[in-house]
């Protein structure tokens, strides 16, 4: 059997690795458009403080991987799925430009959401999805530091990842402003009493945490980048962390159905029987998208296990917490997730 994946982030990878162990004589070819190998996606917003991050973070070459028995093409965008022939169409740097499947797995994971008010600005700003978005930060941030100076950041969302990167770039020196549209930080997924501590945490980090604060838009004026809310202020560049998008284009092109994310069922198949989704593209019937490391390791082995033939009870979320990065901050309550 020839199965195909997209996607070599944790629930790539992790299906990928089990499925070798399973089905020893099937062909398992994984397209990713990285380059860098598989890398760990939480470690993005401990960037900053973290001086060889962008080696440490790399969890496996993908050399590795094809030791393993896995054919992966890097550096190549898969452009489309061709539901009647049972392929893929490639774009990139290696040969293949199609790749016929019997199994199609969708691991696409998801891109940062950027607001449409923002969207026709995108040189003024930073998002924080992936390695090569680390990278471009990173090299940004270090023409500041060759002058011995530290760059002025406003960053847009106080969610998750806003708070975590507002940390780790105040951890590491540089001043940073954040801007959150609610009353309270991550107020999705804590209680009221543990936003009380973390905006008390990051306050004492340095961080300028300005609550209530919709930003409306952005210009540019003699290189440094103006935020519109009730007041203009003025900053060195901005990072937007405002949720992410599930990536459900090239399953929407290819007639799937999708929702927030590629909707599948109980045994992550998705409307087209060769087709199965999991990991932050996967929305789940009951309409949840398991963003997560350990939910999503977890469905990638029950995967591997189902299409192996070893499995035949459907795919439950696993308990589990999750826990914000933010240099000193622990919640008292658990979170929602
Ligand atoms: C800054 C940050 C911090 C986080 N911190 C935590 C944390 O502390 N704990 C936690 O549990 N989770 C955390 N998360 C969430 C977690 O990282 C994700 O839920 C998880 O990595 C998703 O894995 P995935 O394999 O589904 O997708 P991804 O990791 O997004 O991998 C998808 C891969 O598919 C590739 N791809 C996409 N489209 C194509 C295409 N058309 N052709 C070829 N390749 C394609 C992408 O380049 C990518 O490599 C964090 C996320 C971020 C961004």
């Amino acid at each position: 059997m020839q199965i195909v994946i997209i996607g070599s982030g944790v629930a790539g990878v992790s299906f990928a690795e089990k499925y070798r162990t399973l089905a020893p004589d099937d062909e398992i070819t994984l397209v990713t458009r990285e380059h860098d190998g598989y890398y760990s996606r939480p470690l993005l917003s401990r960037g900053f403080s973290k001086a060889d991050i962008e080696q440490s973070i790399i969890l496996k070459p993908f050399e590795r991987l094809r030791e393993n028995n896995i054919n992966v093409l890097c550096g190549a965008e898969v452009t489309a799925i061709n539901r009647a022939e049972k392929s893929i169409a490639i774009e990139g740097a290696c040969q293949e430009k199609s790749l016929p499947y019997d199994k199609l797995i969708l691991a696409q994971g998801s891109a940062a959401f950027v607001p449409p008010p923002f969207r026709p600005y995108g040189e003024l700003f930073f998002c924080l999805n992936s390695l090569v978005d680390l990278k471009a930060l990173r090299k940004f941030r270090q023409s500041f530091l060759n002058q011995n100076q530290h760059p002025d950041w406003a960053i847009i969302g106080g969610g998750l990842i806003g708070c975590e990167v507002a940390s780790d770039l105040a951890a590491a020196g540089d001043k940073v402003t954040l801007f959150h549209a609610m009353d309270r930080l991550m107020e999705r997924q804590l209680a009221a009493e543990d936003s009380a501590s973390l905006l008390k945490v990051l306050q004492d980090s340095g961080v300028n945490v300005l609550l209530n604060q919709a930003v409306q838009a952005f210009i540019k004026e003699d290189g440094k980048v103006c935020v519109r809310t009730d007041v203009t202020a003025e900053f060195d560049r901005l990072i937007v962390a405002c949720g992410f998008k599930a990536r459900t284009e090239l399953a929407e092109q290819a007639g799937l159905e999708t929702g927030r994310g590629i909707k599948v069922d109980p045994y992550l198949q998705t409307s087209d029987a060769s087709i199965y989704a999991l990991g932050d593209v996967a929305e789940l019937p009951n309409g949840k998208l398991y963003a997560f490391v350990l939910p999503i390791r977890n469905q990638a082995l029950w995967l591997a296990e189902f299409l192996a033939g070893q499995q035949q009870a459907p795919w439950t979320p696993p308990i589990f917490t999750t826990k914000a990065k933010v240099h000193g901050f622990e919640a008292v309550h658990p979170y929602n997730v």
